[in-house]
């Protein structure tokens, strides 16, 4: 039974009377347990004081078959931006194409940089691997592979382009070293691959260091993402912040909620610097749609993290640890009970959705005794804005081109003394690689090759500047010669330094 305090009708809302000015925030109810899930969550806000006034919004599944394919009508845009904080239900994403994340599409128009998503040990009240595992991970929310930018491009080979900015790595290392200090955490970990992507995580990592230098009362370091995962789940005690690019935090911020017990424990805000977004970090779990079983956890801790965020810190401090009191008092909804079952945990409760946040709302005001309680009074978010470099003004010299060819009738050596004959007089051909291996000259007969062909055009003396007009009459040549070129990426010396990567083998 729904225990939801406000009208939950569109644009309904109830104002609680308190002292604290109250907040108008938009509200979504969500898809499948998103409902069931916010009533509950609505429900002991209010009973814990929250002053905040919710505007109920419709998105997500019927807004999808409505014929919006993001997901959100145009005019709910008005009510997120007047709002400026939004507290969401998880959605379902219709399957097949055309239909665009939801999630991805409010994260970039609103510009919510930093996605926050603690993950924490709950021992010996929830069973986990690692009883001391209290780590926080701050995902890059707007660059990096989800820039959804990908392109069929020949018959054997697609693409999707990896964009990563100063500007983005900028402010995600310094919203991680502000959310350090502020929370008085000791270590921030930047994880990245920039062994391999030199150029994209390599800026990512640099930036790192740059921002690190900053904040001298921080420890910082870094490790390769691969190992630096392996240890995260080996050993997540000796972790504290983590810094990192949007898709290996996707990956690792799952895996670490999956370590702390349940999906449905987990919180996660997206913060920018005008709007803010509050949600679970688990879907709308459609198999359990309407049976009231369903963990709010995850939704209540994030409207804590909201509580902070719009400096109601007494009331966040209060929610949460009648959480943690419920908790510790092996009061449980499914997933912890079936989790606990059969360890040596005797006392507990399975409960419904609606009785779990009765008994947190009857909590409010209690302190967990096992457990460590919160405190979030005077550590009010007020972190510094994002400083930005600007580099706009970086002297960029055009140092030759990469023009990419289908073909899948000549050899590399074939293509190789074909172009190699048209590339003069602004050119020479430096090399050919397939798939980032070099193949033309001194390839191998072994290296297997695609249609596709990246081929390296650069000033045959090293002095010489290219300009676009020598790229265009380069590729008027090659089309007298019936290669067909399908894109250009343009080499550059940024204030003198190579601004591409070698070819492997190069
Ligand atoms: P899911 O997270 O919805 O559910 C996976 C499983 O996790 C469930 O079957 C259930 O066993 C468990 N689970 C999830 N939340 C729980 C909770 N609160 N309490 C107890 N158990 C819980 O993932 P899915 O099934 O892959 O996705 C379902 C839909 O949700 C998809 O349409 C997906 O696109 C969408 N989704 C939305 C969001 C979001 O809105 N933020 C995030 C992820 C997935």
């Amino acid at each position: 039974m729904s225990v939801c305090p406000y009208e939950c009708t569109a644009n309904a809302s109830r104002e609680i009377p308190f002292m604290t000015k109250t907040r108008t925030i938009s509200v979504a109810r969500g898809d499948g347990i998103g409902p069931e899930i916010m009533d509950a969550c609505l429900h002991v806000l209010s009973e814990a004081g929250a002053a905040i006034k919710p505007k109920f919004i419709e998105i997500g599944d019927k807004v999808y078959l409505r014929g919006h394919t993001a997901g959100i009508a145009e005019d709910t845009w008005d009510i997120l931006r007047d709002c400026k904080v939004f507290y969401k239900a998880p959605i379902t994403t219709p399957q097949g194409e055309g239909y665009k994340s939801l999630n991805v599409t409010i994260r970039k128009t609103l510009s919510l940089y930093a996605n926050v998503r603690p993950a924490v040990s709950y021992h010996p009240f929830v069973p986990i691997k690692h009883p001391q595992m209290d780590v926080v991970v701050i995902r890059e929310n707007e660059e990096d592979l989800y820039a959804g930018i990908e392109h069929q491009q020949t018959t054997e080979v697609v693409q999707c382009l990896k964009l990563i900015s100063r500007p983005g790595c900028e402010r995600i290392s310094q919203y991680a070293f502000e959310y350090a200090r502020t929370y008085g955490r000791k270590k921030v970990t930047c994880m990245t691959k920039d062994n391999i992507m030199k150029i994209t995580d390599g800026l990512f990592h640099k930036v790192f260091d740059e921002v690190a230098s900053g904040y001298p009362d921080i420890e910082s370091e870094h490790w390769i993402i691969d190992i630096g995962t392996a240890k995260l789940a080996d050993t997540p005690e000796d972790f504290d912040v983590v810094v990192l690019p949007n898709l290996y935090g996707d990956i690792v911020s799952d895996m670490l909620g999956q370590i702390a017990g349940s999906v449905g424990l987990s919180p996660s805000a997206n913060i920018g610097d005008n709007y803010a977004m509050f949600e679970a970090i688990h879907g709308s779990a459609p198999r359990h749609a309407g049976k009231d079983i369903a963990n709010p956890s995850g939704l209540l801790l994030a409207g804590v993290m909201m509580l902070v965020h719009i400096g109601q810190p007494d009331v966040a401090e209060r929610v949460h640890n009648a959480w943690l009191k419920t908790i510790e008092d092996g009061i449980y909804t499914y997933d912890l009970a079936r989790k606990v079952k059969g360890t040596g945990i005797k006392r507990y409760r399975e409960v419904s959705t609606s009785d779990f946040s009765r008994v947190v709302a009857a909590n409010i005001g209690r302190k967990p005794e096992h457990l460590k309680p919160v405190h979030y009074i005077g550590r009010v978010a007020n972190f510094q804005k994002p400083k930005l470099t600007n580099v706009r003004n970086s002297e960029m010299q055009l140092d030759g081109v990469d023009v990419f060819v289908r073909n899948s009738k000549l050899s590399a050596d074939e293509l190789g003394e074909k172009l190699g004959q048209i590339a003069e007089p602004e050119f020479r051909l430096i090399m050919i690689t397939n798939r980032g291996q070099k193949v033309y000259p001194g390839g191998l007969p072994e290296t297997f090759c695609t249609d596709h062909w990246r081929c390296r055009f650069q000033p045959p003396k090293e002095s010489a500047c290219t300009t676009n007009a020598d790229i265009r009459s380069l590729l008027k040549r090659i089309e007298q010669r019936n290669i067909e070129w399908i894109k250009l990426e343009n080499l550059y010396l940024i204030n003198g330094k190579q601004g591409y990567t070698l070819g492997q083998g190069q």
